[in-house]
């Protein structure tokens, strides 16, 4: 079946909605309400996110700079499964490296490929501290976390920036989707 006959069957041409930013940015929760919002008009999603990868697929990684480059490798090729089979993927994850979503954008392919900054300021991440994992950060607990200890290198060119401390989950999940919606229509 070509990816036409798939785009066809599905009234959808796929792509990856690639989200990023800091830990408690709100990348899952904006993934989850745009599946919501976007299944809503009829579009078959997939939200690809820490809980359902890092505990299964990706495992055996851990976040240092060579696994998280992994880590992030393997989402991508996922996701272009994904795509391959018709489906729009939402994809969270902090990806902190530019370089790393550059491999995603050529896994993806450019065409596909959705970046989306998920530009929350740091210290209202830290004061969400949704799983309480910058407390355990400054305390030295755990190493290597992104915006404490690790660097994070935000987009360049994003097709889109939301702050989520200044909208609504549901206003920036639909502010966004209105942003890449034209492109999933068949
Ligand atoms: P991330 O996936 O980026 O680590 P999460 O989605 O897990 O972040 O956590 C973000 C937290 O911020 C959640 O507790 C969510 O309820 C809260 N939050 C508050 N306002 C918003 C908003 N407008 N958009 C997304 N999340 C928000």
């Amino acid at each position: 079946m070509s990816l036409e006959d798939r785009a066809a069957l599905l009234g959808q041409h796929p792509a990856t909605v690639w989200l990023t930013g800091l830990s408690g940015a709100g990348k899952s929760t904006l993934a989850f309400a745009l599946e919501h919002y976007l299944t809503g008009k009829g579009h078959a999603c997939f939200v690809l996110d820490g809980d359902n990868v890092r505990h299964g697929l990706n495992r055996d990684l851990g976040f240092s700079a060579e696994h998280r480059t992994e880590n992030i490798r393997r989402i991508a090729e996922v996701a272009r499964l994904m795509n391959d089979a018709g489906l729009v993927v939402l994809s969270a994850f902090i990806s902190p490296y530019r370089a790393d979503r550059e491999l995603a954008r050529q896994i993806i392919g450019e065409d596909r490929f959705i970046e989306v900054y998920v530009a929350t300021p740091m210290v209202i991440c830290e004061q969400r501290d949704v799983k309480g994992l910058y407390q355990r950060a400054r305390s030295g607990e755990i190493a290597d976390f992104t915006g404490i200890s690790a660097p994070y290198e935000p987009p360049e060119n994003p097709m889109a920036i939301i702050d989520t401390s200044l909208a609504t989950v549901d206003v920036a999940s639909a502010q966004l989707a209105q942003i890449f919606m034209p492109r999933l229509r068949f």
